[in-house]
């Protein structure tokens, strides 16, 4: 029998982590009504001219980021416009533009760790003034009403989150477009202020690393007295060996990479782990309140739940395009242990996640790039070669609009 259009294997039941609220058909209803929507959105609003925009987009899942010129609205009553100057380069970026996840609307703009210089505020904006800094992290908008909202949960939206890239623009039709480029106009609801004791480029990463990392950690209480695993020392992995570590923890990095030992230790692991060596692994078992796993590759989950002590609890951050193999069932059972899933954090908790930052001089382990080294970035972030997260400096995209 044929299978041909049946979403019948894993794969094909992968759902997009950034789209999985909107329907394909609703982005491709969004995409193809883009241009009547900036006619329209033109003539609400007496005309007034769009913002011209160069950026990079991937044009399709194959094609290496180029570059690609743009418009983005001007700033409405409640709006900021911001002049991006560096914007961190994360995984999801590279599994949007190549649609691991599926639901890729192409053109797509990436990049959710933007941090810039505000240049134009709407009237009714109350919390910044041209001149400050300020962020944006994954998310632009979201229903506001529902009680995942309500809460400041906006992430957990259930009726219709607007990521900053790859999302339905409620504003001017087609689909958002993120921070590989030279401004955002964002409601300022969904801007986030920066401290400014710390290192500009740096901060932006926290915009999702930091936060993606910060929740978990705070929701399952890790501090003093904790024993706290992180699998994987990429860009989350190293932002959660430093906030566990601020926290009190006493911190076990897991990593494939022998090369990053010291590193590890450098960043506020108390102990690393070679998670090849089953020897090594298996000393740890039993030993665990909370385990942060941030691969971004399907691996066998078992090897970290059997290091989980009773009523410990292993949470996925991490988002392969393939799916984990299953774990099995009797190293739940036997502990009670538990496995979960967190997606990045609200925009509360991740202004409390800056303003930490900025008490306790915590930014992240860079590798500043022109945006003209993106493609050669996303190979180098497939071999595990980042220390430990690239930021795009925004200076090097080209000056004609
Ligand atoms: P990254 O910088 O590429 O780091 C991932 C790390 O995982 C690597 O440095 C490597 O660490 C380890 N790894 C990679 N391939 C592996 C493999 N085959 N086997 C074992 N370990 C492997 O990525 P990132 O930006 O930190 O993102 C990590 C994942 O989180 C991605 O899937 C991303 O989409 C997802 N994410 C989720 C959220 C959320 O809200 N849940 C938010 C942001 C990102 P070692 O060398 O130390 O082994
Ligand atoms: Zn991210
Ligand atoms: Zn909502």
């Amino acid at each position: 029998m044929s299978r041909v259009g049946t979403p019948t294997t894993s794969r094909d039941k992968t759902i997009g982590l950034w789209t999985q609220r909107s329907s394909h058909v609703k982005l491709r209803e969004a995409h193809s009504s883009c241009r009547a929507s900036i006619q329209h959105y033109q003539r609400e609003n007496g005309g007034r001219d769009m913002i011209k925009t160069v950026g990079y987009a991937g044009q399709s899942a194959t094609a290496p980021l180029d570059v690609f010129r743009f418009e983005r609205r001007e700033p409405g009553k409640n709006d900021v416009r911001i002049e991006i100057l560096h914007c961190g380069v994360c995984h999801s970026d590279l599994h949007t533009a190549r649609n691991e996840w599926k639901g890729t609307t192409y053109p797509v703009v990436p990049g959710h760790e933007i941090v810039g210089r505000v240049s134009q505020v709407g009237p009714g904006v109350k919390g910044f003034r041209r001149g400050d800094l300020a962020a944006v992290g994954c998310m632009v908008d979201s229903c506001r009403k529902c009680p995942d909202c309500m809460e400041g949960l906006e992430q957990y939206c259930r009726n219709e989150i607007i990521f900053t890239y790859n999302s339905p623009d409620r504003h001017i039709g087609g689909m958002t477009y993120g921070g590989y480029s030279d401004c955002i106009v964002v409601d300022e609801r969904f801007v986030l202020r920066v401290p400014t004791n710390l290192d500009l480029p740096a901060v932006a990463p926290l915009l999702c690393a930091g936060i993606t990392t910060y929740s978990p950690l705070r929701h399952w209480k890790v501090g003093k007295g904790s024993t706290v695993g992180v699998v994987g020392l990429g860009g989350l992995g190293h932002m959660a060996v430093k906030l566990a570590n601020a926290f009190g923890a006493n911190v076990v990095m897991f990593t494939t990479s022998p090369g990053k030992v010291a590193d590890a230790k450098r960043l506020g692991a108390h102990e690393v782990v070679i998670s090849k060596n089953s020897d090594e692994m298996r000393k740890q078992a039993n030993r665990f309140d909370f385990i942060l796993n941030t691969v971004a590759a399907p691996h066998d989950l078992d090897a970290f739940l059997n290091l989980l002590r009773r009523d410990g609890t292993m949470c996925m951050v991490g988002a392969p395009a393939l799916p984990h193999p299953s774990p099995n069932v009797f190293n739940l059972i036997f502990g009670r242990r538990q496995l979960s899933g967190s997606l990045i954090g609200g925009i509360r908790e991740t202004q409390e996640m800056l303003d930490f930052c900025g008490e306790h001089g915590i930014v992240s382990d860079i590798e500043q790039i022109p945006i003209q080294k993106i493609n050669e970035a996303y190979e180098r972030m497939l071999r595990s070669d980042v220390k430990y997260r690239f930021v795009i400096d925004t200076a090097s995209l080209p000056k004609e609009k």
